[in-house]
């Protein structure tokens, strides 16, 4: 995979902001308006499925490279390898490579997917879950591109697959996976943990432990500020919001913001010299958090 000098900021589908901007005549104009704004990446999301034409498709390829911005797709949420019913883990992998069609045409090299939920509710319906999704992902291996790569997104919710420890062993047992690291989700799923720069380190450290500095290289991040309760993740937030409710909310901290922060996540990939790929999915703001953290970037020493 070809790596960049330095990361590529950009946003999660269209913004609202688009639609206030004067591009918004034509979605194609989105490359324009994240290049006005300095930004480099948007992630396509395809929540009810892979809907776009193969022309459309073509268009976007043509733009994105004209404005320097990278592309990747977000896979619908349905994809669920683990489930206990055939019939829809049929369909989980006609959706993979619907994904796969759509990354060729278009000329994204990275596929964003949940590892989703498992049947049954016990830790070894869990473990067994994960090992379904396994197979279920090795079973395509003669069928897709060598040079599109499927990243495995950390799960919100502790109900569903996808704790970094899981994450780390997909991508250890199928050689064309590769980890999405959405800290909001992390944070929820461990009840709150990345309240600074070294918390967000380690998970970093981590995953250079378990897979290797190649592997840290090709890291994605998904990178906002989310509200969370017991469960893990409540509802994302934006960075400049404050969290009104801390007083009732026994795992907010003990400041007024929602974590995690993008000073803290700025100085924890400047720490380990990486230059990953960060979509921001804050709340009607992914374009300002994009930019913010640019901006953090570039004008931070540490
Ligand atoms: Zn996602």
């Amino acid at each position: 995979m070809d790596l960049n000098d330095r990361p590529l900021f950009g946003v999660a589908g269209f913004p609202p902001a688009f639609f206030e901007s004067e591009y918004r005549k034509k979605r194609t104009n989105i490359f324009q308006w994240l290049n006005s704004l300095s930004l480099n990446w948007v992630e396509l999301q395809n929540t009810y499925g892979v809907k776009m034409k193969e022309e459309q498709a073509k268009e976007y390829r043509k733009l994105a490279s004209e404005y320097n911005v990278g592309i990747s797709i977000h896979a619908p949420y349905y994809i669920t390898l683990a489930s206990a019913d055939p019939d829809v883990v049929k369909r989980s992998i006609e959706r993979i490579f619907q994904c796969y069609w759509l990354a060729d045409v278009i000329g994204a090299n990275r596929i964003i997917f949940h590892p989703g939920f498992f049947g049954g509710k016990t830790d070894e319906d869990r473990k067994k879950g994960l090992d379904q999704l396994i197979n279920g992902l090795l079973s395509i291996k003669n069928d897709i591109p060598n040079n599109i790569y499927l990243y495995a997104e950390t799960a919100g919710k502790c109900s569903q697959l996808g704790s970094l420890e899981e994450i780390i062993k997909i991508c250890n047992a199928v050689s064309y996976v590769r980890p999405c690291l959405d800290l909001a989700h992390i944070h929820g799923f461990t009840h709150g943990s990345l309240i600074s720069t070294e918390s967000i380190v380690k998970v970093i450290e981590c995953v250079e432990q378990e897979l290797g500095r190649k592997m840290l290289d090709e890291i994605h991040f998904h990178m906002y500020p989310v509200e969370i309760d017991k469960n893990g993740e409540k509802r994302h937030r934006a960075f400049f919001e404050k969290n009104e409710i801390q007083q009732m909310n026994l795992f907010s901290n003990k400041d007024e913001w929602f974590y995690p922060r993008p000073e803290h996540f700025v100085s924890a990939i400047k720490q380990k010299k990486i230059n990953p790929i960060v979509v921001c999915e804050a709340l009607n703001s992914q374009e300002q958090g994009a930019m913010l953290m640019k901006k953090m970037y570039e004008e931070s020493d540490i």
